[in-house]
């Protein structure tokens, strides 16, 4: 008999038997029966864990008065040690391995041969098949096959959950089920709670057997189709076309999309009677175990790409297809992945989205600067996350410190509940102030904007009731597309953009690329690497390079805001030439526009950020050119400390409210008086309460801010009295205290203004 057909021949009888009204112990001991006959082989045992240990649940041939007797701990004789280290054995002289043991109650001292195929259930094993014969052999390819295939068919009934009582499913589960705590990095911070949904829900097998083969042989061709268009499609796909990290997942799901190896198992698999996710599943379950002997971190990195692809083509052929937000997201859902990209975000429903946990993921992590306008707390680089949570578990996420509470105690659940509506009534007193206009004590209006970045996030402009946008970071549109993005595209963003902002200013940045945020069809890296990417080729000094991106970028920027006032800000101006340089090119258009009588804005005014030190040096001539300047904390901090920015070791280490940077920043408002030009600050150091306060003591105006930061802002500056900050932050530079953070934390606390 072929391979397929003897192993074909199992299925349907086992078939016959799952769908009976039998009880499971009745089935069991058929099945027994059916493996026994068709292997033709004198014994069949199965053997489950109960309680830890492997019990006899059936057997042929063997004394039948140790069924539900004979038990052995994990790694334990032979059936032991198989199901300990999730593995196959094939032996001819069973008495020779290391292993075995002899148990006198079962009788089976006259078998020489035994082979034996572990049961999986979630991912484990949770018991075995075996069979055993007089005579001395090594099984057949043919019928390992065929305990392979009774082994998933029992899975199946393990799953059905009629064989073991509920605490032994439990037990069966190597997810941790009580509490625990898992660490990560904190991306956004944040305070969430709610319950974990998989980003990409596992496909849940409801067949095992095939009613047609080659109806299944089909379905599996058309989804291998449908996955590698789909990977295909990524490359092109707006949204995986970010470079680094993404590209070498994508390059390893290729590899393993047209591996013919992969395809060949999958379609054995439906020969011997499998329905297509069944074989999917089977041959992911091979592979798995065979990964799992390779100690290699590497390969269990590929191991992770297999995994997902394996989902993706479960996911395709069942028809389980799309992602949770597709699925409709749940109220206060926690979303778990590996890794996510930012329009895959963007679907999620903001209401019902809580927090996101990753495996993976950084901070300069697009998603993560989606995740941040939304207000949605992230944590990343939790190690082994989808090991540890299961779907629907309840999850506490405190991104204030990079920490997730996995199935919180009920102490942790209070205590967290208590911090949770303490932030909630400040939320809603800062939604309270979309229309209050932030007016200091004293009277003075101070302008909050926000910043942004995506077509999107404009909407969230008269949802916190900012004053405009104050960074509109042109780049993030480079950075979701795999190419470049053409002349009419970026008019059709900033068109959009400004019809959004109704009428509000938005100050559009030319683009901010090269350094941490590379694109690849502009700068490869592996040709032409850049040693020291903050202070490498970006923003300008890319633009003023690479000339036409500049020239298209201003002739969206023009055609975008024909007939309305447009603002124009350059990034990392570290000398004014580069200022100079950047405005002609915007002139020139001008120039061209006019001679073609194509519609000009009502206005242009032109601004320069202030993010490079050397800047400072030098602006009382820049000055008399600018009609805006925007101090970029971010990267001046990074600069003044030389201190990357990303890189978390260095996050605590230095602080924004420290003399030097105050400083700073006290120096260039100074040196902006009397100028008829407005300055503000577009950095994130804006956007928290206690350096805000600084910012306003110093003598800025004007900040541009996180959108979810505007209201606790608007409702701080409300409190302030500008003379006195203004005192206090004179006396503090002149004669440092300690720590001025400490001073203001006071100070605040004084007139009763809550700080972070
Ligand atoms: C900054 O550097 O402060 C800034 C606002 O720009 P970005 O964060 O985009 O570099
Ligand atoms: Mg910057």
């Amino acid at each position: 008999m072929s391979a397929a057909a003897s192993a074909r021949e199992i299925l349907t009888r086992l078939h016959e038997v799952m769908a009976s009204r039998m009880h499971a112990q009745g089935k069991l001991d058929r099945v027994v029966d059916i493996v026994g006959e068709t292997l033709d082989s004198e014994v069949c045992s199965i053997y489950l864990l109960r309680e830890g240990m492997l019990e006899l649940y059936a057997t042929r041939g063997l004394n039948k008065e140790a069924v539900h007797i004979t038990r052995m701990a994990m790694g334990e004789g032979l059936t032991g040690t198989l199901v300990n280290n999730n593995e196959t054995l094939n032996l001819a002289e069973a008495t020779a391995h290391p292993d075995f043991q002899y148990r006198p109650e079962t009788g089976e001292e006259k078998f020489h041969s035994f082979a034996g195929v572990p049961i999986v259930y979630r991912e484990r094993a949770v018991g075995a098949i075996n069979v055993q014969h007089v005579e001395p052999r090594r099984y057949e390819d043919v019928e390992i096959e065929a305990l392979q295939t009774c082994a998933m068919v029992l899975s199946e009934l393990i799953a059905n959950a009629e064989l073991v009582d509920g605490e032994a499913v439990a037990d069966l589960d190597d997810r941790p089920t009580g509490p625990q705590t898992v660490n990560g990095l904190t991306l956004v911070g944040g305070l969430a709670s709610g319950v974990a949904v998989f980003h990409q829900p596992r496909v849940t097998i409801d067949q095992v057997v095939a009613d047609d083969i080659e109806v299944e042989r089909q379905r599996v061709y058309r989804a291998f189709a449908k996955m590698r268009d789909q990977i295909d499609g990524m490359a092109r796909d707006v949204e995986f076309g970010a470079g680094g990290e993404h590209e070498e997942v994508l390059q390893t799901y290729k590899m393993f999309a047209y591996d013919e190896g992969w395809g060949r198992r999958i379609n054995e698999a439906i020969d011997s009677g499998l329905t297509a996710e069944a074989a999917i599943e089977r041959v992911q379950q091979r592979t798995r175990m065979r990964m799992r002997e390779i100690d290699d971190p590497l390969l269990a990195d590929r191991m992770h790409d297999l995994e997902d692809l394996s989902n993706r083509l479960l996911r395709i052929v069942s028809g389980q297809l799309g992602t949770a937000a597709t699925q409709g997201l749940r109220k206060d859902a926690i979303l778990i992945a590996r890794n996510l990209g930012p329009a895959e975000l963007l679907e999620y429903d903001r209401r019902r989205l809580k927090g996101v946990v990753l495996e993976e993921g950084s901070l300069t992590a697009h998603v993560v600067i989606v995740a941040r306008a939304m207000g949605i707390p992230v944590i990343g680089r939790v190690q082994g996350l989808r090991g540890i949570v299961a779907e629907g578990d309840q999850l506490l996420v405190d991104a204030t410190v990079g920490v997730a509470h996995v199935r919180p105690a009920p102490s942790l659940l209070e205590a967290f509940e208590a911090r949770f509506a303490k932030t909630k009534e400040r939320q809603a007193t800062y939604a309270g102030l979309r229309d209050v206009e932030p007016f200091t004590r004293c009277g003075t209006r101070i302008q909050v904007m926000m910043n942004a970045g995506l077509r999107d996030d404009m909407a969230t402009l008269p949802l916190v009731g900012a004053d405009g946008v104050g960074l509109f970071r042109t780049e993030f549109q480079f950075l979701v597309s795999a190419t470049l993005p053409q002349r009419e595209r970026q008019t059709r963003l900033y068109r959009d953009v400004l019809d959004a902002a109704q009428g509000k200013p938005v100050i559009f940045r030319t683009v901010d690329i090269g350094g941490d945020k590379a694109v690849p069809y502009l700068i490869d890296h592996t040709v032409d690497p850049d040693e020291n990417p903050a202070m490498g080729w970006r923003a300008l000094r890319l633009a003023l390079d690479r000339g036409g991106l500049l020239k298209a970028q201003a002739r969206a920027l023009l055609e975008a805001s024909a007939g309305r006032p447009l603002s124009v800000m350059f990034p990392m101006v570290s000398e004014p030439w580069e200022f100079d340089a950047a405005k002609a090119v915007f002139e020139d258009q001008v120039a061209y526009f006019r001679k073609s009588k194509k519609v000009l804005p009502e206005s242009i005014s032109y601004g320069a950020m202030l993010e490079v030190p050397s800047l400072a040096e030098v602006l009382d001539l820049l000055m008399p050119k600018l009609s805006f300047l925007s101090v970029g904390t971010n990267d001046l901090t990074q600069f003044l400390f030389a201190a990357d920015r990303s890189n978390p070791k260095l996050a605590e280490r230095y602080d924004w409210l420290s003399p030097a940077v105050l400083r700073f920043l006290q120096r260039i408002a100074q040196s902006t008086l009397g100028h008829p030009v407005d300055i503000g600050v577009c950095g994130e150091m804006g956007g928290r309460r206690l350096e805000a306060l600084a910012l306003l003591g110093l003598g800025y105006r004007r900040l541009s801010i996180t959108p979810v930061s505007v209201g606790p802002i608007k409702e701080l500056i409300r409190r302030v009295d500008l003379k006195e900050i203004e005192a206090a932050m004179t006396g503090w530079l002149a004669a440092p205290p300690a720590s001025i953070r400490d001073e203001l934390t006071h100070w605040a606390a004084e007139r009763e203004i809550e700080v972070d």
